[in-house]
């Protein structure tokens, strides 16, 4: 398969060709036609793997797809998919390739993260915000702000899911999926990618997914 069939549409495929994607990676095949027939996925991912594209270009099909109006209220934001990644080095590299990805189109990606000032990315958000990349405690600041609304999050993806785990950022995950607007997991769409599956890992799958597809490299 190619990126043409994946159906998303011209913009998106000048993009990815300008970022000289040529054919889709293994996992990309696997997971981009499962996320865009409206499929939870569980997914192996080592990085190098091209799990970021994986879950980025079925997601922005998704979301221009559905329109982008109203994604701002007075005083938050409402991301229509919220990224969740372990580290700020990680959250960067969704960004950038979420902008690259975005180029030309009208879809506008915040990252987030903790370790500096709110400031700059506070202004950052108010400037829109359909794609919202964060490390966990930075995200729940901005939920707990009343700055970030989840309430349209109609895709959630957990990045290096393994590693949130063993940075201890899994009760926090839990947290902003259960007590906040957050749609339920019947009526969001979510991704794992981890690269071990242990337990708790699984568990939390169980918790967040709807009949998901495990894909494994
Ligand atoms: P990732 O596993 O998402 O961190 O991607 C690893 C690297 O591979 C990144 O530099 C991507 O830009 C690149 N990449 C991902 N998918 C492809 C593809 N289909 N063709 C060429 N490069 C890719």
């Amino acid at each position: 398969s190619s990126f043409e069939e994946a159906g998303l549409g011209e913009t998106f495929l000048q993009n990815v060709r300008r970022a000289h994607y040529v054919k889709p990676t293994p996992i990309q095949k696997l997971a981009i036609p499962a996320v865009n027939a409206g499929r939870d996925v569980m997914a192996c991912a080592q990085t190098g793997s091209g799990k970021t594209a994986a879950f980025l270009l079925p997601v922005l099909k998704g979301i221009v797809a559905t329109g982008l109006e109203g994604s701002s209220i007075p005083g938050a934001q409402q991301p229509y998919a919220v990224v969740v990644a372990p580290t700020r080095e990680l959250a960067v590299q969704i960004q950038e390739e979420a902008r690259k990805f975005s180029y030309n189109t009208v879809v506008k990606c915040v990252v987030a993260y903790g370790g500096v000032s709110v400031m700059y990315q506070l202004k950052n958000l108010d400037r829109g915000c359909h794609i919202l990349v964060a490390t966990p405690g930075r995200l729940m600041d901005f939920v707990g702000r009343g700055k970030v609304s989840l309430a349209k999050c109609c895709y959630l993806i957990l990045d290096e899911a393994d590693r949130m785990l063993d940075m201890g950022f899994l009760p926090e995950i839990r947290k902003l999926v259960t007590t906040f607007d957050m749609p339920d997991k019947s009526e969001r769409q979510t991704m794992m990618f981890s690269a071990t599956f242990p337990n708790e890992i699984q568990n939390l799958a169980a918790e967040f997914m709807n009949n998901y597809l495990f894909i494994v490299i």
